[in-house]
């Protein structure tokens, strides 16, 4: 046997058993799908050669979104350049960005009739932008395409990549930007290494001064061990950073080589969280065990129109 194979068989025959899974609670548990419009909506993607993020990264509500024909479209292919603890995506060397890739976001967009679509993508740090630029090419895509669907993008952090890139967006002028803290500070060495919890707040920040009209979004997973304060704080940095809308939802372990399920948060916390995140001001929250950052999202976008609306309607009073 080869030194670095034996040395690899070595380690695994010595590596700790894996910690046994949590059993998931009554209210975590989720219907498998099997209705027609999950069906279609899986043919669709297939057909147009698109990944989403609902099945790379195991996402409990497959069944309800996609069965009313809710998908969230992962561009820039289905393999990540970071290794998170949570995350289900595969890590490598991705392929080639897929030209046509634009076009078929807003063919599925039309044929799916989506009146919202939300639109993510895989870290690719080994592009110079980071992957910017094939956002602004998905967002005109679906302006020309779909005129009245309204976009919502979920990016990555861009992280050692010009801040041109994240401007490059923005100027494209989504409807909502999203970009995920994930967790609070503390545990992001372990849980998000390959990231930087200020560099995210910093780049929501932006976001925010380059346009504020656009709406910003941001989404933690609680079970992680996070401190209920930790949580708290998050929410203030987040206020600081003019982020209107804040996701909570459960973490779940997409199988037993990701981080621990430390807890399973109940819904009655979830309520708590969510009741001082108003407090805190934000625009909208949306915190339930299942809650994901494009769960409801149409939904939620029109919550926060209205929310504005109202808001500035009693500053003109
Ligand atoms: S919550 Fe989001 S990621 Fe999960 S299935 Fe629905 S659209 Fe997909």
């Amino acid at each position: 046997m080869a030194s670095s194979a034996r040395n690899r068989y070595l380690a695994a025959m010595n590596a700790p058993a894996p910690a046994p899974r949590q059993r998931k609670p009554d209210w975590i548990r989720v219907k498998a799908p099997t209705s027609h419009g999950y069906a279609e909506t899986r043919r669709l993607m297939r057909s147009l050669n698109l990944a989403t993020v609902c099945e790379e990264a195991a996402c409990p509500n497959i069944g309800e979104c996609w069965t009313k024909k809710h998908a969230t479209v992962m561009i820039l292919g289905d393999t990540c350049t970071r290794a998170c603890a949570f995350c289900n995506v595969k890590t490598g060397m991705p392929r080639a960005v897929d030209l046509q890739e634009p076009e078929h976001v807003a063919t599925a967009a039309a044929e799916l009739g989506l009146e919202h679509i939300v639109v993510t993508s895989v870290d690719r740090d080994d592009l110079s932008d980071g992957g910017a630029s094939q956002f602004v090419k998905v967002i005109e895509a679906l302006r020309r395409t779909t005129p009245n669907t309204t976009i919502e993008i979920l990016t990555p952090d861009f992280r050692n990549k010009s801040e041109a890139a994240v401007t490059s967006i923005v100027e494209a002028g989504p409807d909502v930007y999203n970009h995920n803290l994930e967790t609070v500070p503390r545990l992001y060495p372990t849980i998000r290494p390959g990231a930087r919890y200020y560099a995210s707040l910093r780049l929501l920040e932006s976001v925010k001064r380059q346009a504020p009209h656009i709406f910003t979004k941001s989404g933690v997973m609680v079970g992680l061990g996070e401190q209920r304060l930790e949580v708290h704080q998050v929410m203030d940095d987040m206020r600081s950073a003019g982020i209107d809308f804040l996701t909570m939802g459960q973490y779940l372990q997409p199988t037993p080589r990701h981080a621990t399920v430390e807890e399973f948060v109940t819904p009655q916390a979830f309520d708590a969280y969510a009741a001082i995140a108003r407090a805190k001001g934000f625009l909208l929250v949306a915190a339930s065990p299942l809650t994901r950052s494009s769960y409801h999202a149409g939904d939620d976008f029109r919550k926060m129109q209205t929310a504005r609306a109202a808001q500035l309607e009693q500053a003109r009073r």
